[in-house]
């Protein structure tokens, strides 16, 4: 984990900067599992990569994702959980095992993560959970691969440990389940709140540039600017 005061003042809007090796972040979406999950891949120039929110459930899906970091030559670093649904963290397991990656969330939503096998049961899933440690995300813990930087935000309401990963240098914002194009996370489950999720999306998301280019956890993608004209919730 480093300080944030290392990501500190680049401007990738400018078109003078010439050292721009570290702005060019790529994002794979592969839709998975009977929930439409989005998981996503984040990888730069390096060759390094995250796999943010593995949904992977079945054998073809497993495949999909090991094809595509095989095809590219991917070294994965980090796995990591926007939050601790079922849908969000069912790949965990395939990916601890393929890759020796251990699951990062936040601490808030462990209780998730530990109910995880009788959601799953109730949902009528095959899934075993991951027996293995795993490590706390904190707020503005910065997460780093590569020539990457990813910043977390703390965004409760749709789980009480719902995590943001901002790009700050490119304006690109891996979402999980809290922000949607012209929608939100639902609040109906355990731990949710509606006034939590409104404020922290206000405090939090809506301050950051309008170009910033959010990358939910379900759908497709969106940007700051575009919710805060389009967003009924708002
Ligand atoms: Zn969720
Ligand atoms: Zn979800």
């Amino acid at each position: 984990m480093l300080d944030r005061h290392e990501v500190a003042g680049s401007n990738p809007a400018d078109p003078t900067i010439t050292d721009s090796k570290n702005l060019f972040m790529k994002v794979e979406k592969f839709v998975f599992n009977p929930f439409s999950e989005n998981t996503y891949i984040l990888f730069d120039d390096t060759k390094e990569c995250v796999i943010v929110d593995p949904g992977n459930s079945d054998q073809y899906e497993n495949e999909k994702l090991v094809d595509f970091i095989k095809e590219h030559s991917l070294k994965p670093k980090l796995l990591l959980n926007t939050h601790a649904h079922i849908d969000h963290i069912m790949g965990n397991k395939f990916v601890n095992e393929q890759y020796g990656l251990i699951p990062h969330f936040h601490k808030d939503d462990l209780f998730l993560y530990q109910s995880s096998e009788s959601i799953a049961t109730m949902y009528g899933l095959t899934y075993s959970i991951l027996e293995a440690e795993y490590n706390y995300l904190e707020e503005f813990d910065i997460v780093s691969f590569g020539n990457t930087k990813l910043k977390c935000l703390l965004v409760p309401g749709h789980s009480p440990g719902s995590i943001c990963f901002y790009n700050e240098a490119e304006n690109i914002l891996i979402a999980g389940d809290v922000l949607f194009r012209e929608s939100i996370g639902r609040t109906d489950l355990p731990g949710g709140n509606h006034q939590m999720l409104l404020a922290g999306i206000s405090e939090k998301i809506f301050t950051l540039p309008d170009e910033t280019v959010v990358y939910p956890g379900h759908m497709e993608t969106t940007t700051v600017g575009y919710e805060k004209v389009n967003n009924p919730f708002f």
